[in-house]
């Protein structure tokens, strides 16, 4: 059977990339390989440094038929000539920081963003002599004067965790390739449905599988995407000696998972653009974020750059805390808990401390105007594919 072509559309690749039937069993059904070595036909060497072009199975932390197809269909949906997998979106965000950054090197990163990304480049990177810097990605000519010869990467999340800002991802390529250095997209929150980053100049796409990817939070997961020449070097660094390897299994149920994925992405636009006019209209909401809404300050940004606002939004309260522990009690359908991306809606509080971890540390007066910025009182909501109008009944009953 011949495999999905590339002129196929989202939909249909979603279904079929990377699942050719078993050629042995004809299985059509992906069959879970969770070998970890595999018998080989003639001697591989063991040192990853000196590979072939494409050699045979040998060892699942070098590759495995599942953590492939996985890979297959990742790649096709984005759009990229090539994909690895890791054990998680912080194993895979630690194999593009460690795999590309040396000492002596500077890497420009978001001031808001994913907290596991925004510790480690302020903390560990500058033990390993690498310096950051961190500026509000959204404004480009603040991007631009962060960049200096010394600069090997952009790292920039957009929609940003938690506060869904956007960052023009074309023009972040353009200041990052004039500068000598690579674009990485952290492309969680939008997923290949909304933007493919590579298509705007991106040289690295970076995905947590364990959110929409997979979708049923049941399996943690990373990917890395992008061309064959710079995912080598990776591969090679990050994948093998790193060992931050993908369970096949893991792998197995984030591929079930995105067969649906361009289905939910359209259904999680959907009802989070409902939950997010009720919430409008709510005397107790102070604010409401959704990319999808007019009221977003980069509403055209998002309507160039997204095909789908996804299923985030914020909203903000007057009294965080005593609204938490409310929504703990009294929610019937939310569940309050962190991630996000899942079929089940999720809502958590993002309290000072939350916020504090996504930002760069802040102190004084650059504090002051990033509580006023991000807000006190605002819960993060990842609205999931029940019924829109339990969700906002269960919301209306709390707030
Ligand atoms: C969750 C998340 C990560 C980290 O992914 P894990 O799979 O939890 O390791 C990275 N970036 C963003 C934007 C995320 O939401």
């Amino acid at each position: 059977m011949a495999p999905p072509k590339e002129r196929h559309r989202m939909k249909t690749l979603a279904v079929h990339a990377g699942e050719d039937p078993d050629p042995v069993t004809g299985a059509a059904v992906p069959n879970l390989v969770m070998s970890t070595s595999f018998v080989v036909d003639e001697p591989v060497a063991f040192s990853a440094l000196d590979m072939g072009e494409d050699p045979p199975f040998f060892y699942t932390r070098w590759d495995n038929p599942t953590l492939r197809q996985l890979a297959t269909k990742l790649a096709a949906l984005e759009g990229a000539e090539a994909a690895e997998v890791y054990a998680s979106g912080m194993a895979a965000t630690s194999a593009i920081l460690f795999g590309v950054l040396g000492a002596g090197d500077h890497v420009v990163m978001s001031d808001t963003m994913y907290a596991g990304t925004a510790e480690l480049g302020r903390h560990t990177l500058s033990r390993f002599d690498i310096e950051s810097s961190f500026v509000d990605t959204s404004n480009l000519d603040q991007l631009a004067d962060a960049t200096r010869s010394q600069t090997r990467l952009v790292w920039i999340e957009t929609p940003a965790n938690p506060i869904l800002r956007l960052t023009d991802i074309a023009g972040a390529a353009e200041i990052a390739h004039q500068a000598g250095a690579e674009l990485v997209v952290d492309s969680t929150f939008a997923t290949p449905v909304a933007t493919r980053p590579l298509e705007l100049g991106a040289d690295y796409v970076l995905h947590s599988l364990t959110k929409y990817i997979g979708g049923h939070g049941d399996a943690l997961g990373g990917a890395v995407l992008g061309s064959k020449e710079a995912l080598s070097h990776l591969n090679v660094e990050a994948t093998i000696h790193f060992g931050g390897s993908l369970s096949p299994f893991n792998a197995w149920l984030i591929m079930r998972g995105m067969a649906t994925l361009p289905l939910r992405m359209e259904a999680h636009q959907s009802n989070a653009l409902e939950v997010a006019r009720y919430l409008e209209t709510s005397p107790s909401v102070k604010a409401v974020t959704y990319p999808g809404l007019e009221s977003h300050p980069q509403h055209d940004l998002a309507h160039r750059q997204m095909e789908n606002f996804g299923g985030m939004l914020t909203f903000q309260v007057p009294d965080g805390e005593s609204m938490a522990e409310r929504m703990r009690k009294e929610l019937e359908v939310f569940h309050f808990a962190v991630s996000l991306g899942h079929h089940r809606s999720l809502i958590y509080w993002m309290s000072t401390s939350a916020m504090m971890a996504t930002s760069f540390k802040l102190t004084g007066e650059q504090l002051a105007s990033y509580r006023a910025l991000a807000g006190d009182g605002v819960f993060r909501t990842s609205v999931g594919l029940e019924d829109p109008a339990d969700l906002i009944e269960d919301l209306e009953r709390v707030l």
